[in-house]
């Protein structure tokens, strides 16, 4: 098996006929399928680990050096540089949340209204932007937002969309921001698995992402970035391993620098060393050729759902390119939830259907404000989602179980 084979690529499922088939996972995009390189790295350590910076037996020996070994392979993955800190959390919703409680008093944070939740959700003083019809747009309203702005900023942006798929602009929205001061925070959850994400190339001051979506199991996360606001924030999780010193008195402690600061408590060793063994794996990948793979896979989709139909049966959110392996599909007179189930019951297949954590995003391409343009109201749409390991043939077989299930 090779570093980025997916486990478990030949789960089956059996259909009400009878006949036993190949699960085909199109849901990659709420969680992807562990590779090899994270299997084996938990497998390894499994018998050996313990307690992390904690003890000086040789478990605990072990596990400190692989742990901060995983850190460094996290810190090229994304192109760390000098004064950069990589801290690991629970998955990227954590990671936003922790830099939104490390911005300093009155920051204004800028954002998109498409974003996933976990984006729109966390910051204090939000100024949100409607989400324009294009890129270009997108770099005019953020210029004259900034423009105008009497407080220092933030921008917090998406690499791609957890809905459309699309390849937001970060570099260039990236720039603009920059010209006004503002640092940049890049959501990267949809981004990392399917491209290189470099802080530098992006123009990021702060990269979030999590290990589930990224091919390796539960659990972990990492924001990575610039040290001077996080040093200088309170502990994200107070207590052991966030304290340096700490007296008799309840002031009387000081707070540990670096990534300490933020990872309270026990860390998660096997989270960490599972998310770098990817990350160390598609370091060393050909990442062209996943690309191109992925490009071909979603091309085959979309000429496979024209052949469905047409617009008024099933359209496409989102640009052709640039896009990640992730597509959104409105089903006008059809429940896509109902939908999705018939597709796993009847034809195993996985999708997911409904608003995918980015309800105002949703809501504006379905006209949920406006009108029921979906059949069903608040309904919103069906996702399917690929990425390493997904094939021609999970395509042709969501062509086709769509097929049957919008024609019965
Ligand atoms: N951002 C985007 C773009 C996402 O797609 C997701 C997950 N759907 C998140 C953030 C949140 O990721 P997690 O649930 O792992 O915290």
């Amino acid at each position: 098996m090779s570093a980025l084979d997916i486990v478990g690529d030949d789960l089956k499922t059996e259909l009400p006929s009878g006949e036993t088939v190949r699960f085909a996972h199109l849901d990659y995009a709420a969680s992807a399928p562990c590779v090899s390189a994270a299997a084996d790295a938990v497998a390894e350590l499994l018998p050996r680990y313990g307690s992390v910076h904690r003890g000086t037996g040789v478990r605990s020996q072990t596990s400190t050096v692989a742990y901060e070994v995983a850190r460094d392979v996290v810190a090229e993955f994304v192109g760390a540089r000098p004064g950069d800190q990589v801290i690991f959390t629970r998955n990227t919703t954590d990671a936003l949340n922790l830099l939104a409680r490390a911005l300093p008093a009155g920051t204004t944070t800028i954002l998109f209204d498409g974003e996933h939740h976990a984006n729109l959700l966390p910051w204090p003083n939000p100024l949100r932007i409607p989400t324009p019809s294009s890129p270009y747009f997108a770099i005019n309203a953020l210029k004259s937002v900034l423009r105008d702005l009497r407080t220092p900023a933030v921008l917090a942006i998406t690499g791609a969309s957890n809905v459309t798929g699309e390849i937001w602009p970060v570099r260039e929205l990236a720039d603009v921001a920059h010209t006004y001061g503002a640092r940049v925070i890049v959501d990267a959850a949809q981004l990392a698995p399917h491209a290189p994400v470099d802080l530098d190339e992006l123009g990021a001051d702060y990269l979030a992402f999590s290990g589930h979506k990224l091919y390796a199991p539960f659990g972990s996360g990492v924001l990575a970035g610039r040290s001077d606001w996080l040093d200088a924030a309170d502990p994200y999780l107070r207590g052991g391993g966030a304290s340096a010193t700490v007296g008799s008195l309840p002031g009387e402690l000081t707070w540990a620098d670096g990534p300490a600061r933020h990872e309270g408590g026990t860390p998660n060793l096997l989270g960490a060393v599972a998310l770098a063994a990817v990350c160390g794996a598609l370091l060393v990948a050909d990442r062209d050729a996943l690309h191109r793979h992925e490009q071909e896979l979603l091309e085959r989709l979309r000429d496979g759902l024209r052949s469905i139909g047409g617009a008024r049966e099933v359209s496409v959110f989102g640009p052709e390119h640039p896009r990640v392996g992730i597509v959104s599909l409105a089903l006008p007179g059809h429940d896509p939830a109902q939908v999705a189930h018939r597709l796993g019951r009847e034809h195993g297949i996985g999708v997911r259907a409904g608003q995918f954590c980015a309800h105002p995003l949703v809501r504006r391409l379905t006209n949920a404000d406006k009108s029921d343009t979906c059949g069903v109201a608040g309904a919103g749409l069906l996702r399917a989602s690929f990425g390493l390991g997904s094939t021609t043939e999970d395509v042709d077989r969501f062509v086709t179980g769509l097929a049957a299930v919008l024609r019965s």
